[in-house]
């Protein structure tokens, strides 16, 4: 009976239709690709594809349409946030007037080079489209050193906005602009809204936010305008922003507790414009750097930065004369003006003067800029003659020391910076009229950016914010316990009692396995490796004792190292108070070994008692591709006592030339090594080695009848200091280059 209703009324409706709605327009909700692929196969201007609800597993969705500006062609979720796209997938588009909206790619990775491609074939390309209210989290290839890219703009008048991007993991640029064919230069794109959240250092080059160009096309204009997006602590490398063409804008962004730079490598005539960048004294926190011609940087806010050398508040580069285009071009009219620079460390003019680089600026104005500090009271540094620098107008603290020879353009003023209503650090109206600048306020709230259906507030599981377990004495007890164990759980062993695994006990999560003060309980494992850490594991150890003598009479067996596959979530190591004895068995028995595809964002070793090892301590130089990419970004050994290690105490590479990370780090104090490195075996003939470290510091520690430590400087300025340190017949320290501070050392 319905049936037959539904018969007799459809022509009469069908009729209607085309009668008064000629171009009809029609919604489809589809709930698979096949579907899908069929709705998008005839698509007209109006139509809409609607995506239903739930989750969408190894789909790679292809928009080729032409809707008009009056009716767009829209591809969307059913529900906002409601469709999640996982496992292997991607979305390309082409064509003109499209928008898509309201997706969530999550927990996948895409099989191409990029996740959302403003393309479909090189030929194809999308123009006047528009991606808002999207998701990419942690869509992140498992391989961390194979690089994609999250969003790859192409085409022109494209507009990406309110998306949120955060948990890239593996190399690559989160978003980028692509200009490498005419149709898509002079772009006039617009980024905007968009929140760029949490990106986890890289430990490679490759780590970018968002780059606009190539150094391919350096001389290209891409005319990309980028404004209101907050980056929340993107610290994938040096560049937080990589502007590689010409004339684009950055305005009212926020730059918030981000390691790293907006630099102008590339292209002329961009302006940056009303941007907040707040550091908040955190490590290696940058401002902007100009290179190349005709750049300006006017009424930004700069609070909180500590980075140094190229990495500065405000940086201006020397350039390579007659310099072919990728390489650096001469700063001319570069323009740094009403900026406010805040409690941050460095101001750098003619940065990376060199035999090379040694066109200094020309043309240029440095004016009416309001610089206070109560860190560094020396923060100028003029690498190379700045006289095409035109210094007027600037005001500094009382306190703060200004080189002589631009002295002229710089007027002393009080120190008078209080918290203002908005919760930033604001100097007194009287001191930011005189620069003009205007009220200091953020230029875009956090909650104004990003998917407005997604939570922003990510903080990772720390050690020790779970339950406590008590883990019973035995065989495979402590195994047990982890298997059962929740993210942050801490597994208590009871004093003076014995442990052995007969697996591999492997990490999946954070995790601490400690007793209480007194009596260590030990832990022996009949396997090559006592504890792995697995992807997304990271470990702390404390009041333990490892003892080795059950461990299989194998070369290379460990305590601990990381996965066999590539891990591409950081982990951490932290060892408080341990014992470790008879790492014996056999040759090469380390404590720890960092494998290939593996970082840490730091590993420590405090209070601790190493004897008798048949290997080396950490291992952290397997990744030998000379390409800048290393194994750990902070190293720290405090309070440790090493007795007959025949290997290294520590050994960490970072090979090649490349300059676009702030690590490794490592600080080594009040140690002693006693017969620590040589072992007839050990290749590097060091008590430790240090290789591409970019700052070290060794001091206040005791080396007894050991090899020399050994020191590979390179690459930019490392800074290295040794101090307080007794050497007794030991040989002397060994480096390539004598670029490094040494105070009180005793050879004895
Ligand atoms: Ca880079």
């Amino acid at each position: 009976m319905l049936k037959n209703i539904k018969f007799r009324f459809y022509p009469i409706a069908l009729i209607f239709a085309l009668v008064v709605f000629p171009q009809l327009s029609y919604a489809q909700l589809v709930n698979n690709i096949q579907q899908y692929n069929q709705a998008v196969s005839s698509l007209k201007p109006g139509d809409q594809i609607i995506l239903a609800n739930g989750i969408w597993k190894d789909v790679e969705f292809v928009l080729d349409a032409k809707g008009t500006k009056q009716q767009p062609i829209q591809l969307k979720a059913q529900t906002p946030g409601k469709v999640i796209i996982t496992g292997q997938s991607n979305l390309s588009l082409s064509g003109e007037h499209l928008i898509i909206s309201g997706l969530v790619f999550k927990d996948g990775y895409t099989p191409t080079g990029e996740v959302i491609s403003f393309k479909t074939s090189d030929e194809k390309l999308a123009n006047h489209s528009r991606v808002t209210n999207i998701v990419i989290d942690n869509f992140s290839h498992p391989q961390r050193n194979l690089a994609d890219l999250w969003v790859a703009m192409y085409g022109k008048h494209n507009q990406f906005d309110h998306n949120t991007l955060i948990n890239k993991r593996n190399r690559g640029v989160t978003l980028a602009v692509r200009l490498n064919s005419k149709a898509s230069e002079n772009n006039h794109h617009i980024i905007e809204y968009n929140y760029f959240g949490p990106r986890q250092i890289l430990g490679a080059n490759g780590g970018e936010t968002l780059r606009i160009g190539t150094s391919h096309f350096a001389t290209a204009n891409s005319n990309t305008l980028v404004r209101y997006n907050f980056f929340d602590r993107v610290n994938g490398e040096h560049e937080i922003i990589s502007n590689k063409s010409g004339r684009n804008e950055y305005r009212g962004n926020v730059i918030f507790e981000s390691q790293g730079t907006l630099t102008m490598r590339h292209g002329m005539h961009t302006l940056v414009e009303n941007n907040y960048i707040i550091g908040n004294r955190k490590p290696n926190t940058g401002g902007i750097r100009i290179i190349n011609e005709y750049q300006t940087v006017k009424n930004n806010y700069l609070s909180g930065l500590t980075g140094h050398r190229f990495r500065g508040a405000l940086v201006i580069m020397n350039g390579v004369p007659n310099s072919s285009p990728n390489r650096y071009n001469q700063a001319v009219e570069a323009v740094m003006q009403n900026n406010i620079v805040l409690d941050s460390d460095y101001i750098n003019f003619g940065a990376g003067s060199d035999a090379e680089r040694t066109a200094t600026p020309i043309d240029s104005l440095f004016k009416n800029n309001l610089i206070l500090s109560q860190y560094n009271l020396t923060p100028f540094t003029l690498y190379d003659d700045v006289s095409g620098i035109h210094f007027t107008g600037n005001l500094v603290n009382n306190e703060m020391m200004v080189p002589e020879k631009i002295s002229s353009g710089f007027k002393k003023v009080g120190y008078k910076v209080s918290k203002n209503q908005y919760g930033l650090n604001a100097p007194i109206d009287a001191l930011t009229d005189k620069v003009g600048f205007g009220e200091i306020k953020l230029p875009v709230e956090k909650n104004a950016t990003g998917a407005n259906f997604y939570l922003k507030e990510l903080s990772p599981i720390q050690f020790q914010s779970g339950q406590k377990i008590t883990v019973p004495a035995g065989t495979n007890t402590l195994l047990t316990a982890l298997e059962n164990s929740q993210p942050g759980d801490v597994l208590v062993l009871q004093n003076g009692a014995e442990y052995l695994l007969t697996k591999l006990a492997k990490i999946h999560h954070p995790i601490t396995i400690m007793a209480n003060k007194g009596y260590k309980p030990v832990i022996r494992s009949q396997k090559p490796s006592f504890l792995v850490i697995e992807n997304g594991g990271a470990l702390e150890v404390e009041n333990l004792w490892f003892d080795g003598a059950q461990s299989p009479d194998y070369k290379g067996n460990n305590v601990i190292r990381t996965s066999a596959n590539s891990m591409n979530i950081n982990y951490s190591l932290s060892v408080k108070n341990i014992k470790v004895t008879n790492l014996d068995v056999n040759g090469y028995f380390d404590f720890f070994k960092a494998t290939t595809g593996t970082f840490a964002d730091f590993i420590e070793i405090f209070d601790s008692e190493m004897t008798n090892i048949s290997g080396s301590v950490l291992i952290l130089n397997k990744e030998t591709d000379d390409l800048g990419v290393y194994s750990v970004e902070n190293l720290t050994l405090t309070g440790n006592k090493f007795t007959d290690i025949k290997g290294e105490i520590a050994t960490v590479y970072r090979g090649g030339q490349d300059e676009s990370t702030f690590g490794p780090m490592v600080k080594v104090k009040h140690n002693r090594f006693i017969n620590v490195g040589k072992g007839s075996t050990h290749r590097s003939q060091a008590s430790l080695y240090f290789h591409g470290v970019q700052q070290l510091e060794i001091s206040d520690s005791v080396w007894h009848n050991s090899a020399p430590l050994s020191l590979y400087l390179t690459n930019g300025e490392p800074i290295t200091l040794i101090k307080n340190v007794v050497m007794k017949n030991t040989g002397e320290i060994q480096a390539n280059s004598q670029a490094y501070q040494a105070e009180n050392i005793t050879y004895q």
